[in-house]
């Protein structure tokens, strides 16, 4: 059964009514940008063909009850609790129920909307986005109850304002310190197309990418190794770049050009230093994808790709053997270009391939892990697809 199908029968058999409507969000793949969104700089993401759908319909009370096939334990409550609920008391919520459920509360917040003014709700989810498979889930259950919430409560909010929401929602419902990366590109993805996104002015522009005409696939290599380190890791290079513009003067470092390398190398111990190098070039590696995407087609990025994975492991120092080895085998056997993708220390690298050469590449990489003596990856190659929408 499709993810859509089984929201649908999960909806019927919680409610044993018809739902009043389905919406469904997608995931997303950074294509280039890593670790920038928090100096304030650009990201480049598209949406993923894996999405997370819902099934929604009213209710004759106030309450607002989730269900997940991830967890078929349904989870209510009063939508005039949830502003007690969120943040202070998340804890009484299971975990997953704090996305969709701390949706509701962003968007009320953000509209000023009063509990008593929207309707009851019932919402059953289902998705195939792989969680933790660096697809962002979280932002695809997210930009589905936002979709699904804005329409049958009637509150006019833009895509935009619905990823704010969501990211609302992920940082102070759920706790996890995300930037919007992820929930823009889930809203506003489209087929074959990218989200270039300035993450000072949060405005976005959807840019071709001319993947399908060109005959490429995006392959995905999961390496399957968890985020060991990330918090940790993820904290430390935080404050390098603040550290960084600190030095320099400057709010974030998107403000530091390349011209400026070198004085911020007097400025700052040698460590900081790569740290800032990889911001300042990774900015205008995306600035020159899209230049390139548009003035010379999507086989040209390739470079660009693989030099950001370089800037990652040697400079950033976020990348791990098993994502290294992906990324040079892929590139060994024809990928145009390739990259880890995502916070680091784990999860997965991303290869720019020619549709003809997907098998060998796939079978290239199973191989060398196999080599390795690392545990099987998981391969899978996506399209750059369609934002969040309604679908019935
Ligand atoms: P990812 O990289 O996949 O976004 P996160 O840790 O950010 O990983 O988010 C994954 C979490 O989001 C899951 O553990 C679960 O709590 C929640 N989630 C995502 N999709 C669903 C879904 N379809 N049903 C229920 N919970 C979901
Ligand atoms: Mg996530």
């Amino acid at each position: 059964m499709t993810a859509a199908g089984e929201a649908y029968a999960l909806f019927t058999s919680l409610t044993d009514a018809e739902p009043a409507g389905l919406w469904s969000a997608p995931g997303r793949v950074n294509l280039i940008g890593e670790h920038t969104d928090y100096n304030d700089g650009f990201v480049f993401p598209f949406a993923t063909p894996h999405r997370t759908h819902v099934a929604l319909g009213h209710r004759g009370d106030a309450r607002i009850r989730v269900v997940s096939t991830f967890d078929t334990v349904p989870v209510e409550v009063a939508i005039a609790d949830l502003d007690d609920l969120f943040p202070a008391r998340r804890d009484e919520i299971a975990e997953w129920a704090r996305y969709p459920l701390g949706v509701a509360w962003a968007l009320l917040q953000q509209t000023g909307r009063d509990a008593a003014s929207v309707t009851g709700v019932d919402l059953a989810f289902a998705s195939d986005v792989p969680v933790g498979a660096g697809l962002s889930s979280s932002a695809a259950i997210e930009g589905s109850t936002a979709s699904a919430l804005n329409d049958v409560w009637s509150l006019g909010l833009d895509k935009v304002a619905l990823a704010q929401a969501g990211r609302r929602a992920e940082n102070e419902a759920v706790g996890a310190p995300t930037g919007i990366m992820d929930q823009m590109a889930s809203m506003l993805g489209e087929t074959d197309a990218g989200t270039f996104l300035d993450c000072r002015s949060l405005e976005a522009q959807v840019v071709d990418l001319g993947f399908a005409r060109a005959g490429l696939d995006l392959l995905v290599m999961d390496t399957r190794v968890a985020h060991a380190h990330s918090t940790g890791g993820y904290r430390e290079r935080r404050e390098a770049c603040e550290r960084g513009a600190a030095a320099m003067g400057v709010p974030a470092l998107r403000d530091v050009t390349i011209e400026q390398l070198p004085e911020v190398a007097e400025r700052v111990d040698e460590v900081t230093f790569r740290r800032v190098r990889h911001i300042v070039t990774e900015n205008q590696r995306v600035l020159d994808a899209v230049a390139t995407l548009r003035e010379r087609g999507p086989r040209a990025i390739g470079d660009l790709l693989t030099a950001s994975h370089a800037s990652m492991r040697d400079d950033f120092e976020i990348s791990v053997p098993e994502l290294n080895l992906a990324v040079d085998t892929a590139l060994a056997h024809g990928a145009l270009g390739a990259r880890m993708t995502g916070g680091g220390f784990g999860g997965a690298a991303i290869a720019l391939v020619d549709h003809g050469a997907v098998a060998t590449a796939t079978a290239a990489v199973e191989k060398a892990f196999a080599d390795a003596g690392f545990g099987a990856p998981h391969l899978f190659t996506v399209r750059p697809a369609e934002g969040a929408r309604r679908d019935g």
